[in-house]
């Protein structure tokens, strides 16, 4: 059994999200939008799959790098071919980036898994069926009704209760909103969420990527006066010292890294550091599932927690192999988007959430999306 191609499909589909000049997403009117699917064939005629922004699998990339490592290996070699491209970032000129490297080793494990006819989080070893999701806002706004207020964040998670969410972290005003950042502002949306859904209720905050540390401070001080369960990368996470700073003044959990380069590498140095009190990971982050399992082993070798950033199945996938983390990260989610509604190029949603607030871990073999090819192929560009 060997790697015989590797083809990316790009298509289009609607999207009712747009992103602001810093990068962040709020809703808009339905507009047609671009996204990529990655295909690794074997001589078997087995296949594997993962959902990737188009620029990450593009042609130079995969014909310059993932092509050259891949083609004529065998597909269960997952550490070999992921060293392989991880050895070769460095060389790339910085234009192979950890998630192409994402984008590949997890189209590898989904591969495997449709081979063994398994879902990929069986296959590593399974700690959970179900995961607990926490529900994850969209940063602030200022439209009218949606998250442009206190009382709007306060509204909103009443509503995100009734779903059934059972956390919520909530993404702050961030440039370029006119008033943003600031922090006073920050620990009034966290106060009117905190009376929203009363004491005890776990309210988690990723506020301003860019606080000088003294306003990470105060900000942090508050926070903790309102009882919140984890304070997320308030300053630039270049600077590991500040955070170290930061969680020596707190007593409350601080958590990261999320998106600092340097993979599994950096979230040793920030556990040696004491930077942080829970670390972090995320497939897209880090270079996929792989390094990830480095990351959250590493965690629970120190008794730490290691917290998944971000959706979909890969994440999804780490979160029920881990004793070591309680939640899903859902979202993001906003009050004119009805997160639950299924995409045209699946067949069924891969982070279906019941009543009580848990993810099941969706059992077809593979890494877990219900890809609709037909819709796909009908929609190529
Ligand atoms: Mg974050």
């Amino acid at each position: 059994m060997k790697i015989i191609d590797i083809n990316v499909r790009t298509f289009t589909h609607m999207s009712n999200q747009n992103k602001d000049s810093d990068g962040h997403s709020h809703p808009c009117k339905p507009r047609q939008v671009r996204q990529s699917l990655l295909t690794i064939q074997c001589d078997d005629g087995s296949e594997g799959h993962c959902f990737a922004p188009v620029e990450v699998v593009r042609p130079y990339l995969i014909n310059n790098f993932v092509r050259i490592v891949l083609i004529g290996e065998h597909p269960y070699d997952r550490e070999k071919l992921w060293q392989g491209l991880a050895h070769w970032q460095r060389g790339s000129t910085a234009q192979l980036t950890d998630r192409t490297l994402a984008a590949v080793e997890m189209a590898l494990w989904d591969l495997a898994g449709r081979k063994l006819g398994v879902p990929v989080y069986k296959l590593i070893g399974a700690y959970r069926d179900k995961v607990p999701a926490y529900g994850s806002t969209m940063c602030g706004d200022e439209i009218p009704g949606g998250l442009a207020t206190p009382e709007d964040y306060g509204r909103y998670a009443e509503w995100l209760v009734k779903r059934g969410y059972k956390a919520i972290k909530l993404h702050t005003w961030m440039k370029p909103v006119s008033f943003a950042p600031d922090p006073k502002m920050d620990v009034k949306a966290c106060a009117a969420v905190r009376e929203a859904v009363g004491e005890g209720f776990p309210l988690m905050l990723d506020a301003y990527h860019g606080y000088s540390r003294s306003e990470a401070l105060w900000l942090g001080l508050e926070l903790q006066k309102l009882g919140y369960a984890w304070y997320e990368e308030p300053m630039n996470e270049a600077s590991i010292s500040s955070y170290a700073w930061l969680a020596s003044n707190l007593t409350m959990p601080v958590i990261g890294p999320e998106t600092a380069d340097g993979k599994f590498h950096t979230r040793a140095e920030w556990i040696k550091a004491g930077a942080c009190d829970i670390t972090r990971t995320g497939v897209l982050d880090v270079g996929g599932i792989g390094p990830s399992l480095k990351i959250i082993h590493l965690a629970e070798a120190f008794g730490m927690n290691c917290e998944v950033h971000g959706g979909g199945a890969g994440n999804l996938t780490l979160c029920a192999v881990q004793k070591n983390g309680m939640y899903y990260e859902r979202g993001l989610l906003h009050p004119f988007i009805d997160y639950d509604e299924v995409p045209e190029y699946l067949h069924s949603r891969t982070d279906t959430m019941d009543a009580d607030g848990n993810v099941r871990l969706p059992q077809i073999p593979g890494l877990g999306d219900d890809i609709n090819f037909d819709y796909i192929n009908a929609n190529l560009v």
